[in-house]
């Protein structure tokens, strides 16, 4: 078989510069509030390596909160301040900057709209920061169903898709004389989702390899889903031989693409590239 791997795939700036900040001040004594991405092996190798993971600040007695890339609102860090710990802000940059645009907005008078999922702990984050007078629109109809607003400021989550992002604009654009739209995407999620989709159109089959409980990776699964077959893994041990021998084609000749979301370290990357040729070595071992 051959494999091949997505123009871009894995880690993003914003969870490479969390890590490295946790790494730097893993003591046994540092904690991230929720887990530092949504990748349950990377927790628990940072865990070994002593930076802890926390669900609830109640959870945090001692030492450091690390706030991870998703960022927080500000009572937070007020919380964190009253209980006597120290506070390392590993908030991604461009989150940092959809927060921002949102207070600011809010403090000039407009109300604002965050194009984003209401769950997600990000945009919880930016409604927070804004303090007041905001929406969170996830859908078209959500946008359409929105009352006349004399000021009205726009604002994204970061990884919403572009696409995405204009069409609630288009929606919103004649529900005031005076908007306002900052376009706080990042590009790492439409990067990573159109070279999934690109190298599923050219391959068999395709593997998706991250956390179960990362949204942006069962994205690139779901995407991918409508090119080829798709299977969603978070180790090389789920790969199943069977995959290949039902896809209806000589394995020798058949194409397998991998891509990785935006929380997936690159050892478990290798790992199941490494096993995927492997298999193929071992399929001509077993033929002699
Ligand atoms: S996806 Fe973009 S905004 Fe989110 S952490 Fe990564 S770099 Fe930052």
């Amino acid at each position: 078989m051959e494999v091949f791997l997505a123009n871009y795939f894995g880690f993003c700036y914003g969870v490479k510069r969390a890590i490295k900040i946790a790494r730097e001040n893993a003591n046994g004594k540092c904690c991230t509030l929720g887990p530092i991405i949504h990748n349950p092996q990377m927790v628990e190798k940072l865990r070994a390596e002593g930076v802890d993971s926390a669900e609830d600040l109640d959870a945090i007695h001692e030492g450091t909160v690390i706030i991870r890339s998703h960022g927080v609102g500000p009572k937070v860090y007020e919380e964190i301040k009253a209980k006597g710990l120290n506070i390392v802000d590993a908030t991604c940059p461009h989150v940092k900057r959809a927060q921002m645009a949102a207070r600011e907005l809010v403090q000039s008078g407009y109300d604002v709209v965050i194009v984003g999922e209401k769950n997600h702990p990000e945009v919880k984050s930016i409604l927070e920061w804004a303090e007041r007078n905001t929406a969170i629109v996830e859908t078209e109809a959500e946008a359409e169903s929105l009352p006349q607003i004399p000021r009205l400021g726009i604002v994204s989550q970061t990884t919403v898709s572009g696409t995405h992002f204009e069409k609630i604009v288009l929606k919103l654009l004649s529900k005031s004389n005076d908007i306002k739209i900052l376009r706080t995407i990042c590009t790492a999620t439409d990067q990573r989702q159109k070279a999934a989709m690109e190298l599923a159109e050219k391959v068999d089959v395709m593997i998706v390899v991250g956390g179960r409980n990362s949204a942006n990776t069962t994205k690139l699964s779901k995407l991918c889903e409508k090119k080829c077959k798709t299977y969603h893994i978070e180790t090389a041990q789920e790969i199943s031989p069977n995959w290949f021998s039902d896809a209806g084609k000589d394995t020798k000749s058949l194409r397998v693409g991998v891509t990785a979301g935006a929380s997936t370290p690159d050892w478990i990357i290798k790992d199941v590239e490494k096993s995927l040729k492997d298999f193929d070595a071992q399929k001509a071992l077993s033929k002699s």
